[in-house]
């Protein structure tokens, strides 16, 4: 099983339009809550929370039954249990919600687990040129073997000069936004060509703010500005689907583990992700 923080209800306005990560029911992701507001779980009179939606870091979980995912019994969870939330995302925002063509320029800016999967997806998609950003420079090496084939430092070098100088001035089919950083959507924006696609997939602290001049992002230059939840998928469809593609060799998730801990050391694989040290901490029990 893979468990999901977006367990869907299945019979809400959204999902039977098939737009599950909409959900108007599935509150796991954001409260750590059943529909009804329950958690199912206390200590004495106080009400205990499911930790980041799934409680992923206990031992045993209560949840839905829409929010685990069953997957074939061959499939090592501790390489399963990357997709649940870093891959779908990354891989779902380049597949599902931008719809990126074959033979595309991808711009994609930071790249943690989220970034190093829209990398994946650009290639899955048959991106002809996918141009990477990233201070980290293990991560842009990272990168490259899954299947970017340009490289931004941006301390040093100016985003929206290089992704234009690489598409010969004409500005990339489609930038995605993977660090959680507001200013990075304006980035995204200037590197993007006319009528391209801006993609926000990370998410900036709730107080961040963007400004835009629609005048000349979405009369004169005829961009689109995009949101995506959880990759716009359905979690019952698309782990499995993403699980599929691992086991054909189109997907490769052993890259983005980078360290294996005992439960017990939870604390410093925490201080690992909070330092940007490596991509993804799995913790085993
Ligand atoms: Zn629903």
């Amino acid at each position: 099983m893979v468990l999901t923080p977006a367990p869907p209800c299945g019979t809400c306005y959204w999902c039977v339009r098939g737009e599950a990560s909409s959900c108007v029911n599935s509150s796991a992701i954001m409260t750590s809550q059943f529909p009804d507001g329950s958690t199912g779980l206390s200590r004495g009179d106080e009400v205990v929370y499911r930790g980041v939606g799934v409680a992923g870091f206990a031992e045993y979980v209560l949840t839905q039954a829409t929010g685990a995912v069953k997957i074939p019994d061959d499939i090592p969870l501790e390489v399963a249990c990357v997709v649940g939330c870093a891959v779908q995302t990354g891989v779902g925002a380049v597949l599902n919600t931008a719809r990126v063509v074959e033979g595309a320029s991808v711009l994609v800016m930071g790249l943690g687990g989220i970034g190093l999967s829209v990398v994946q997806g650009a290639r899955l998609a048959s991106a002809s040129r996918v141009i990477v950003s990233d201070p980290v420079a293990q991560r842009r090496e990272v990168a490259g073997s899954l299947g970017a084939t340009d490289f931004i430092d941006p301390l040093s070098e100016d985003v929206v000069e290089k992704a234009r100088q690489l598409t010969g001035g004409i500005g990339v089919d489609y930038a995605f936004e993977c660090a959680g950083r507001a200013e990075l959507i304006s980035v995204g924006v200037n590197a993007a060509r006319n009528r391209g696609t801006i993609t926000c997939v990370g998410a900036p602290p709730i107080t961040q703010n963007i400004e835009i001049a629609p005048a000349s992002l979405f009369v004169v230059s005829e961009k689109k500005l995009l949101g995506t939840l959880l990759g716009s998928s359905n979690s019952l469809h698309e782990i499995p689907r993403l699980i599929g593609l691992y086991t054909a060799g189109r997907l490769d998730l052993e890259s983005l583990i980078t360290a294996r801990r005992p439960l017990e050391e939870i604390n410093e694989a925490m201080e690992d992700l909070t330092a940007s040290r490596g991509i993804r901490t799995v913790l085993e029990i």
